[in-house]
């Protein structure tokens, strides 16, 4: 059975279709949708939907509740699929709280990466995000995966542990794909923000996985962000000088988190 490589990194959202009552069309399907945060959302009648989409003028005001409940919903699936999870379902710049000169800083280097990625994907310039946990390292990457997906890039945001549990899944008989699929698949993404590298304990196989779609990155001119809860100089010793070389090649960025947690110890 032939497998779609990209069902496996992006996610479409859970849908839900329940028998229920329209006041106008009696007995039909009713369906819930997967929100960005977890939560499921009714649709209403999926028949007065489409009325409302293709019967009614265009200045109505069914048209325009129909067309933004469509308009919301491709962007939900466009976030799910691009790896946002419920809880980073919110996260963006604005409401990043940046009080320190450092923790600006970082906010700043991730806005502007995001703000510039025109230039930065021609350049195929990647960024670290490095430091200690909880400093929010994951909600800037995810506000930049949000930013850039919201002008169609084909983005994702995956930790590297999933990465390699499905390369590694690849390896059952009749997965019907290899880890080479996945080498491929995440090597030609227009952007791709690797997540919790260093948390693994870094066996041949799972460096040579990370090195094999760095490096490919690296060949097409794409733009990676790796994101590591190590210090620059432990990450250099986990994934080796060549891989960070090649994500510091053209100006490649580096954002530090070097400030204690803000989570609380919960
Ligand atoms: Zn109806």
């Amino acid at each position: 059975m032939a497998v779609q490589i990209s069902d496996l990194f992006h996610r479409t959202p859970a849908k839900r279709i329940f028998a229920g009552q329209c006041p106008t069309h009696g007995d039909v399907d009713m369906t819930e949708v997967e929100q960005l945060d977890g939560s499921m959302l009714a649709r209403g009648c999926k028949r007065c939907q489409w009325e409302a989409l293709h019967n009614s003028p265009r200045d109505s005001e069914a048209f325009a509740r129909a067309r933004a409940q469509a308009d919301t919903e491709r962007a939900t699936a466009a976030l799910v699929a691009a790896g946002i999870t419920p809880r980073f379902a919110e996260a963006t710049f604005d409401n990043y709280v940046a009080e320190t000169d450092e923790q600006r800083k970082a906010l700043a280097k991730c806005r502007g990466y995001a703000e510039q990625f025109p230039a930065h994907f021609r350049a195929g310039r990647s960024m670290l995000l490095t430091g200690n946990v909880g400093c929010g390292k994951t909600h800037l990457a995810s506000a930049i995966v949000r930013t850039l997906v919201a002008d169609r890039c084909r983005a994702l945001i995956i930790p590297a542990s999933d990465i390699i549990s499905i390369a590694r899944a690849s390896m059952v008989p009749g997965s019907g794909y290899t880890d080479r699929d996945v080498v491929l698949h995440l090597g030609g993404l227009e952007f791709l923000a690797i997540d919790e590298v260093g948390c693994q304990k870094g066996s041949d196989y799972e460096l040579g996985l990370l090195h094999a779609i760095i490096d490919r990155r690296y060949q097409a001119v794409l733009p990676t962000v790796l994101i590591s809860n190590l210090a620059p100089e432990n990450l250099k010793a986990y994934i080796g000088d060549r891989a960070l070389d090649r994500l510091r090649q053209n100006g490649g960025l580096i954002a530090g988190f070097t400030w204690a947690s803000k989570r609380a110890a919960a």
